[in-house]
């Protein structure tokens, strides 16, 4: 899709946008001054990384296990402060690495807790990504693309131009930005807290994080992993619009809780409202949802469904829906649409949500209405989009300018 195509309101959008496969992740270089970052390597690249730079063989493994304490499990990025490393090797590390993490250019607090940051990466691209701090749990909802190469006419990161897959470190940095940002790193020789701030990860923030899957992979395995962020599998969800053939692949590589934006009820309406089902309609999209893995009560498929006051709303509408996922252990969030500047929709009426929400219970799902957060600070479902609007650019000067491939 050229960039003109995605420029605009939803309204000036056409409603049949072609579909198009997502830009390939641009080969990160090493830093400017030639340091590489060791943020974002999954452990074989880390251990490789490692033996090139000189650590023997037999060593790279724990050297490897140390450093990842060190970074993702006391958030530390000054190899000076990593003591129980050997001075020279301390020397050696800083001369050849960096531990890097998005920058972050500004940070709003919603009255209701939400923080929202705008961070910066490679090139001055920005992203967003938002923290909510519920009762029970902390939610960081996590951004995988600068921009959506897709163009649901609802969301507001579907009208960004400018596209870029983030890299496994620009996705698990904004886990440790956000972890810097609340203070939540245990000191040395304290016990990390039993309820940890941010408990939950949510892959719902701008992009299609399966159009990204092999970067978001290796950023989930290391938040995953008892020696990285020590996230529990079940407490990290990732939300797509429908990328059906990497439904199976993203179940047996990293096996998260998955979330299905399914927003209609019918393949007329989701082709106009989610385009990507015109590639991969509602039936081919249940049956891999059918066989996601460990699909069981305990792991249970959310399914998302936007209100739109008038587009898909009706009683008709949820009876429709309750048949479509019969026999999957699942519960429909329904999102009160959240509005934005140029939106050509409304939210539906409170008593209409209600009375959507009573269908669907009746049948037996959870039916929870996801309270917005953050809408004063523009935090909220759909709402997300890089401040700075850029002018329409080539792949390759995206590229040139951050300095990649
Ligand atoms: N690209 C992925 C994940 C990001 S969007 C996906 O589409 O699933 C996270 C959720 O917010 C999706 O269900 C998306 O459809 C929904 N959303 C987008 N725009 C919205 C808006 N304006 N109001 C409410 N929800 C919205
Ligand atoms: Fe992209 Fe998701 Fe927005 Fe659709 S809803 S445009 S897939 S971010």
């Amino acid at each position: 899709m050229d960039a003109e195509k995605m420029s605009g309101t939803a309204s000036e959008r056409p409603a049949a946008t072609a579909i198009q496969p997502d830009f390939a992740t641009l080969p990160r270089r090493v830093a400017a001054d030639g340091r590489a970052n060791l943020v974002g390597l999954t452990r074989e690249r880390l251990e490789q990384a490692l033996a090139d730079a000189g650590v023997p063989a037999r060593q790279t493994r724990m050297r490897a296990g140390q450093l990842w304490q060190w970074i993702y499990q006391r958030g530390v990025s000054d190899f000076d402060a990593m003591t129980n490393l050997g001075k020279g090797f301390r020397a050696d590390l800083a001369a050849a690495f960096t531990v890097a993490r998005p920058e972050i250019v500004t940070r709003q607090i919603s009255r209701d807790g939400t923080r929202k940051y705008l961070l910066r990466i490679a090139g001055g691209h920005e992203v967003e990504a938002v923290y909510i701090p519920e009762e029970d749990r902390g939610t960081l909802c996590v951004s995988s693309q600068v921009g959506c190469t897709l163009t649901c006419t609802f969301c507001h990161t579907g009208t960004q131009k400018l596209v870029r897959n983030l890299t496994a470190a620009e996705i698990v940095g904004q886990i440790l930005v956000a972890r810097d940002d609340l203070g939540e790193w245990p000191k040395a020789g304290e016990r990390p807290p039993e309820r940890r701030l941010i408990s939950n990860i949510v892959l719902m923030g701008m992009g299609e994080p399966l159009y990204n899957a092999d970067n978001v992979r290796d950023a989930m395995l290391i938040a995953m992993d008892g020696e990285g962020l020590s996230l529990s599998r079940r407490r990290i969800t990732l939300s797509t619009s429908g990328v059906v053939p990497e439904i199976p692949r993203w179940g047996a590589e990293a096996g998260t809780l998955l979330a299905i934006s399914l927003h209609a009820t019918t393949n007329d309406v989701r082709d106009v409202l989610v385009p990507i089902n015109k590639k991969w309609p509602i039936e081919e999209l249940l049956a891999a949802c059918r066989a996601y893995p460990r699909l069981s009560n305990a792991e249970r498929i959310t399914f998302e469904y936007v209100m739109l006051k008038g587009v898909n709303d009706t009683d008709a509408d949820a009876k429709r829906l309750v048949k479509l996922i019969a026999g999957i252990p699942a519960k429909i969030n329904l999102i009160p649409f959240n509005p934005w500047p140029g939106a050509t929709y409304e939210r539906s009426d409170w008593d209409r949500i209600e009375a959507f929400a009573e269908i669907v219970n009746r049948a037996g799902y959870a039916s929870p209405v996801r309270t917005p957060r953050g809408e004063d600070i523009l935090a909220a479902c759909g709402q997300l989009k890089s401040a700075t609007e850029r002018a329409r650019k080539s792949r390759a000067a995206i590229a040139a300018e951050a300095g990649l491939g």
